[in-house]
Formats: structure tokens, C-alpha cells, sequence
């Protein structure tokens, strides 16, 4: 493994941004969606078989998926909205540059895509000012600022200082002066959980219904999406929506999303005067042409691997945004390249936890395993762990050198630390197999 490969890897790691003090939260989150997982199946009465048809419905359509796309985009054209192709996450942020002027109040969603195309250090290094739909921003809003210059806009705007207002107070004006930004030159950037393609449209959480309002009220609604979010028909949604309420959220339904299918019309009372769709393919393409892997296409984003996976839990972030995961150690090599993605192949311990919980049935711990495969292949792993598989092959293939007692116990000794102490190392016998073969047969001659 060259040093790149290993500075990736340590790297990788060291992103962490949790403390120690933290994990109480990320094992309470983990129950969570352990009960969810395990009482999904009491909300459908035939629980296997709705998996098996989100599997089967999201394969079909990602094996036809460039129909499904010229589908989506011609009825989204005769809704008055506009379809955006971009290659990758530099092409779409110059499509939300050319779309976004700088003097425009830009309100965005919370999402995993957003924070896959890097949109808000581009705002950032833009230096504009947006606004989040996530409550946990409220307290703190205008974020990425600090608080006290809201605070002091709200002072300033609503002269709030002579009566010392509470919390709920501040969150009451600050969602007053949202919706006064809204009515003026306002740009609405959120994140397609699924895109219908014989409709022509968009589903999209709100967890807070900020998105709800920021979307009735902008003139403006850009919604980003990975191409791989095409589902066939609204009468197929309800299977991935609801699977992946009962699986993230413990709930039969899923309450807290909207589907938005272009402008507002002519008779309708709100609505954007513009609606685009950008759609992403950010290395999805490379990932679609691989047999085994594109079976990651069928994830319907419940999270449930993420949060139990009991590595890769301790990656995610008080944002809700995670870092890696174990859908990121399929995606992650072969989206960006395994030069600086290989590691995640090998952070996995191949439990099988994300496999054994997946509602969308991808064996996401065999996935890695080929990732795993493709970077030994290309020489991108540690040394010393493949000369000591070398080596190990080698003893293991020769009938002599397991018969001497000497190699059995350098290999116990070798292998039982790596295998940790929540295991029990399989030990060997006492005598090697071909000298308890050959007593074998001596007894059973003599018998
Ligand atoms: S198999 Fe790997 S990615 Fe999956 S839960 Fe176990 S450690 Fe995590
Ligand atoms: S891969 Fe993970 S996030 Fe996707 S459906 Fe399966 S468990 Fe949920």
C-alpha cells in the first residue's frame, strides 16, 4: 500500500468529529432503530413481500433508467418545471451559481446530497448568506453565522430587546422574518428523497415543515437529486415511503413528505414561479456499470446500516449528515475513485449487521467484500496484511506444513490477536487432519 493509501485511510478516521462524550447518543439512536427494524414488520401484513418489491421495483427501473429519465423530463417540461443534467458536483454547483444570483435570500434543506456536492462551503466561499429548515437550526438561525449577529438582526428588526424575550419568543420572530424574506427574491434549494418519472415530480421530506412553507412561499424552488432517486409511479411510492418510515421512524406512514411536480399554474395561490430539477450523476454511472455493486441503487435511504453498523455509527454527526458508512465503503471507491476511497473497503469488519437489516435486501457486507477484492487487486492495501495472507495461503495449501505443530501454533498465535477478545479463535486440533485421517482408517481396519 502506497503512503497516499494510508494517509486516506488515517485520515478517514481522523475526520471523526464526535468526542467520546457523544457516543451515549449515537448507542441511544442505534436502539432506536434496532425496535424500528425489528417492528417494521408488524405495520405491513406481508412484510416479505413488500421487500421483495422495493428491491424488485427499484432494480427494474435503474435497468431502464435512461427511458425512465427522458419520462421524467418530459413531463416535467409540460409542467412548466426544467430539467438540468449535471456530471458531477463542480457541474452542478455552476448550475446553481448561473441560477442563484448572489442578492437572492437562499433558504436550503438539510440533505446528504447537498452535503455530497460540497453546496454550502461553496456558499460559503461565495459569502452567501442562507437560511436552514432544520429546527435544530432555529435557536442559532442565519447559521452558518453566529448567533449573536442574528440576534442583533432581530433586535434590530423587531426591537426586541426592551422585554428580554424568551427562546420560544426569538424562534416566533425568527420565523416571522423568515417568511418576510421569503415573499422577496427568494431561491428554495432542496433534495429529492425519490423522483417519480411517470409524473413528472418530486418527493420530499420536511421533518420540521420549514419546507413545506419556504417551498409555497419562494419564487424559486431548485430541487437536487442523484439519478438514481427514479422510482416508476406514485402507485409504487408507497411502497419505498412507507417501508422507510417503519424502518427509520417507527411509523406506518410517513407523514412529513410532499411531492412538488413543477411552477405554480395558473389558478393555484402559491407555489414557486420557477421549478428546476438538477440531476446529479457524480460518478453513479461508473457505479451502475458494476454487476455486483449497482445493487446499491435499490437503497430507499432509511439509514438503519448506517446507525447500526457498529463502526461506522460513531461516524455520524449531530447534523444528521454522516460522514462515512456502509453504503459509503460501496459508493464512496468507486464513485471517487479507489486511490483515495480504498480504506473504507478495509474499515469494514464484515459483520453483516447492514446486510441483515437492509429493508431493501442489499447485502451491502458482500458489496464491500468485492471492493475489498478490487483494491488487493490493485495493490491497494497494507503489506504486511498481504504477505501475511501470503503466507498463511501457502501454509494453509500444504498438507505438511499444517501436520507440524510448530506452524499450527504460529498461526494461532498469529491470527487469535487479530480476531480480538469478543471472539473465540476456531482452534486446531491437536493432530493435523492427515494423521487423524490415516488413525482413522487404521481403527476402522482393526474394527
Ligand atoms: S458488515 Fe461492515 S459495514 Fe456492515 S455493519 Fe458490519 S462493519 Fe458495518
Ligand atoms: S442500504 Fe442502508 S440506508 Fe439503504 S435501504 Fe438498506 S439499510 Fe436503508
Amino acid at each position: 500500500m502506497s503512503d497516499l493509501y494510508k494517509q486516506a485511510f488515517l485520515r478517514g478516521f481522523s475526520d471523526n468529529p464526535n468526542q467520546k462524550e457523544d457516543f451515549s447518543l449515537f448507542e441511544s439512536m442505534g436502539e432506536f432503530f434496532e425496535r424500528n427494524v425489528s417492528d417494521a414488520k408488524n405495520f405491513f401484513a406481508r412484510f416479505q413481500t413488500v421487500r421483495d418489491r422495493v428491491a424488485y421495483y427499484k432494480s427494474k427501473v435503474m435497468a431502464d433508467l435512461a427511458n425512465h429519465l427522458i419520462d421524467f423530463e418530459s413531463r416535467l417540461n409540460a409542467q412548466g418545471g426544467k430539467v438540468i443534467y449535471a456530471e458531477d458536483a463542480a457541474h452542478a454547483l455552476a448550475e446553481i451559481e448561473k441560477l442563484v444570483p448572489p442578492t437572492d435570500n437562499l433558504f436550503l434543506s438539510q440533505s446528504e446530497l447537498l452535503h455530497e456536492i460540497g453546496l454550502k462551503a461553496f456558499l460559503k466561499g461565495r459569502r452567501q448568506t442562507f437560511f436552514l429548515s432544520d429546527l435544530q437550526s432555529l435557536p442559532y438561525p442565519l447559521l452558518p453565522e453566529p448567533s449573536d449577529k442574528i440576534l442583533s438582526e432581530l433586535i434590530q428588526a423587531y426591537t426586541i430587546e426592551d422585554y428580554k424575550p424568551s427562546k420560544e419568543d426569538v424562534m416566533f420572530l425568527y420565523k416571522k422574518h423568515l417568511i418576510n424574506r421569503l415573499y422577496s427574491n427568494s431561491t428554495v434549494i432542496t433534495s429529492a428523497d425519490f423522483l417519480i418519472s411517470d409524473m413528472g415530480a418530486a418527493v420530499i421530506s420536511d421533518q420540521g415543515g420549514l419546507n413545506t412553507l419556504y417551498t409555497s412561499f419562494c419564487r424559486k424552488h431548485i430541487v437536487v437529486a442523484g439519478i438514481d432517486r427514479l422510482i416508476p409511479s406514485l402507485s409504487e411510492a408507497d411502497y419505498f415511503t412507507s417501508m422507510r418510515a417503519a424502518c427509520s421512524m417507527g411509523r406506518n406512514h410517513a407523514w412529513n413528505e410532499m411531492i412538488v411536480s413543477g411552477p405554480r399554474s395558473g389558478e393555484e395561490i402559491d407555489g414557486p414561479e420557477e421549478f428546476y430539477v438538477i440531476l446529479i450523476d457524480n460518478g453513479r454511472t461508473e457505479l451502475l456499470n458494476q454487476v455486483h455493486q449497482r445493487s446499491v441503487f435499490n437503497c430507499i435511504h432509511c439509514q438503519a446500516c448506517q446507525v447500526l453498523c457498529p463502526v461506522f455509527k460513531f461516524t455520524n454527526r449531530l447534523d444528521g449528515l454522516s460522514v462515512k458508512g456502509p453504503l459509503n465503503c460501496v459508493k464512496d471507491p468507486i464513485c471517487k475513485g479507489f486511490e483515495d476511497n480504498a480504506y473504507l473497503a478495509f474499515a469494514c469488519t464484515l459483520c453483516g449487521k447492514c446486510s441483515e437489516v437492509c429493508p431493501a435486501k442489499i447485502d451491502l457486507q458482500e458489496l464491500i467484500l468485492y471492493n475489498r477484492k478490487e483494491a488487493v487487486e490493485r495493490d491497494m492495501c497494507f503489506s504486511i496484511e498481504r504477505k501475511q495472507m501470503k503466507l498463511l495461503k501457502k501454509m494453509l495449501l500444504k498438507q505438511k506444513s499444517l501436520d507440524s505443530g510448530f506452524n499450527r501454533f504460529s498461526i494461532k498465535m498469529k491470527f487469535k490477536k487479530m480476531y480480538g477478545t469478543q471472539k473465540e479463535f476456531p482452534d486446531f486440533g491437536k493432530k493435523g487432519f492427515r494423521l487423524q485421517w490415516q488413525e482413522n482408517i487404521r481403527n476402522n481396519n482393526k474394527q
